[in-house]
């Protein structure tokens, strides 16, 4: 199976860096990507991808709610190339409500960038998505951002990720001041202060001055009351601090420490430099045919599904992670869970504003294909079609509702939805077995409701009515197929495993002691 790798496979690999951004809503994911693209040349002036009106809107924001709303819901990937290096970065909404999506799209990443608000520090969101990567054991960097405004003490930040996260913080640099003194950072590393002008509202580069620690014109540039507070957290960081080791930060158990204002420009560049040189190319692949190396023949797989993505046609992607060897537009393949042979011909991939045509790509790359409808989250693409993934997150729902159809009219157009939208992981949808009542939707946070209830409207032309249940449980059932028959066959998800539904701990217990011979799973037994 294995093919003999090509240099020209490995330098692709080698170069590609692709991740995500994970932070609390508002910490300025939406910001820091402007500017990394502002600093990859795939933007000429940073602003062009935030809203006028007071919100921001990252380029891949396309639906109307996400204006409305100021929210990014949907992910996708943004590419461009800084120092010889080919980044994909994968947008990943910011929004609690749509952890799910998030979640699937972390699987995605091979590295992943923690933005924290230097003022508000660790936050519940960051905590949530931490643990996926913590789980899935990618490396993770951190950027303290907002050092502009009025900042936590440094040192406390990095206690707080220490204690939060359990995970070990070593700074790469170092602020000088912050609020309106905030001056710029030291490289701990080179030894040197970057110290940096504030350009008219962050459009350009920040023009950027260095010096070393002893250097006269140090206090010129930063002030002396700076340069003897700098002097002094330098001494006291060499002297207590570990230092930063590369293996430690690949198995994901230390995260290097950034500071800077993306808004400002300050230490933005200064981390995209450090960023290629520390974040991982595209590893090995854990499948069921075993681990699955880069270098081996073609293999991708899907992690997230998007309908709707362009108003002129009503289209249907399937975003695809390269996992092993060179994927050519129009190559045959073979849809592992089907057995079907499928021509990729429909490749496109999404740079800033263009959406353009791959003509072809490597591991690590994501590349939306035209889904005709075969596939799901978690399908696998290969030349031999024996390659298959052994699990992929999903997330038990923890918020019910029920749903009804205004106008009975409609009702294929509300089927149509309710697929895809479940597809996509908006929310998971619950058939009551009987035919005769509407079904139920689940959902990690309540505002996915209110997605489903939009999209229905602008994309379907559906009216929705919706009430929220007071179940809060949802339990896969599992045993002998005679014993679950037996049980209750009430209701079933999407692809028809039996489940039930529960109002309380308390009830899913009192069931459960019951039906011995019942397993109540949180989540179906083949994922
Ligand atoms: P997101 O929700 O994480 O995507 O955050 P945004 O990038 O949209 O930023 C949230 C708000 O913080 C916006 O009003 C930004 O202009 C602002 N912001 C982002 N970065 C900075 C910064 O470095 N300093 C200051 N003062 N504000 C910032």
């Amino acid at each position: 199976m294995t093919q003999q790798p090509s240099a020209q496979l490995q330098g692709e690999i080698d170069r590609r860096r692709t991740f995500a951004i994970i932070s609390h809503p508002d910490a300025g994911k939406t910001t820091i990507t402007e500017k990394l693209l502002l600093y990859g040349g795939a933007i000429q002036e940073a602003g062009s991808v935030t809203a006028k009106q007071g919100r921001s809107h990252t380029q891949s924001d396309w639906m109307s709610i996400e204006q409305q709303r100021g929210i990014s819901i949907s992910s996708s990937a943004l590419t461009f190339e800084y120092e010889g290096r080919h980044i994909n970065l994968l947008d990943t909404p910011g929004h609690q409500d749509f952890s799910e999506d998030t979640y699937r799209t972390l699987t995605a990443a091979d590295s992943a960038l923690m933005v924290l608000d230097a003022a508000r520090g660790v936050q519940a969101q960051t905590e949530k998505l931490f643990a996926v990567c913590r789980n899935r054991g990618i490396p993770i960097l951190t950027f303290v951002n907002k050092m502009d405004r009025p900042a936590l003490d440094p040192f406390e930040l990095l206690n707080q990720v220490e204690e939060s996260l359990g995970i070990t913080a070593v700074p790469l640099t170092w602020p000088i001041g912050d609020g309106p003194d905030f001056k710029g950072v030291y490289d701990l590393q080179t030894k040197r202060v970057l110290a940096f002008e504030r350009t008219s509202g962050g459009k350009h580069r920040a023009p950027v001055q260095t010096a070393g620690l002893d250097d006269p014109q140090l206090a010129e540039l930063v002030g002396s009351d700076l340069a003897a507070a700098l002097a002094e957290a330098v001494e006291l960081i060499e002297g207590a601090l570990p230092e930063f080791d590369l293996e430690t930060f690949l198995r994901g158990e230390m995260t290097p420490v950034f500071f800077g204002s993306a808004m400002n420009n300050f230490g933005v560049e200064h981390f995209l430099s450090n960023f290629v040189e520390l974040a991982p190319a595209p590893g090995p692949v854990e499948t069921s045919a075993g681990l699955r190396q880069p270098t081996d023949e073609f293999a991708g797989f899907i992690f997230k599904l998007q309908a709707n993505m362009s108003k002129a046609h009503r289209d249907r992607t399937a975003y695809m992670r390269v996992m092993s060897g060179e994927f050519d537009r129009g190559m045959d393949v073979i849809h592992g869970r089907t057995g079907r042979k499928l021509r990729l011909s429909q490749a496109h991939t999404l740079f800033a504003q263009d959406r353009e045509k791959v003509e072809e790509a490597y591991p690590g790359d994501i590349v939306g294909l035209v889904n005709p409808g075969v596939f799901q989250i978690g399908d696998v693409v290969s030349l031999s079609g024996k390659v298959s993934l052994p699990s992929f997150p999903r997330f038990t729902p923890e918020t019910f509702a029920s749903v009804y159809l205004k106008d009975v009219g409609k009702r294929k157009a509300f089927m149509k939805g309710l697929t895809q939208l479940a597809e996509e992981g908006v929310v998971q949808v619950f058939y009551p077995t009987d035919g005769a009542r509407e079904p139920f939707l689940g959902a990690v946070g309540p505002l996915q409701f209110e997605v489903f209830q939009a999209r229905m409207e602008e994309e379907y032309k559906v009216e929705v009515e919706m009430s929220v249940t007071s179940y809060s449980l949802v339990r896969w059932l599992a045993g002998d197929e005679g014993s679950v028959a037996r049980f209750a066959r009430s209701m079933e998800d999407d692809q028809g495993r039996p489940v039930m539904l529960f109002r309380s701990k308390y009830d899913l217990d009192y069931t459960a002691e019951q039906h011995p011979e019942i397993e109540f799973l949180p989540l179906p037994k083949d994922l």
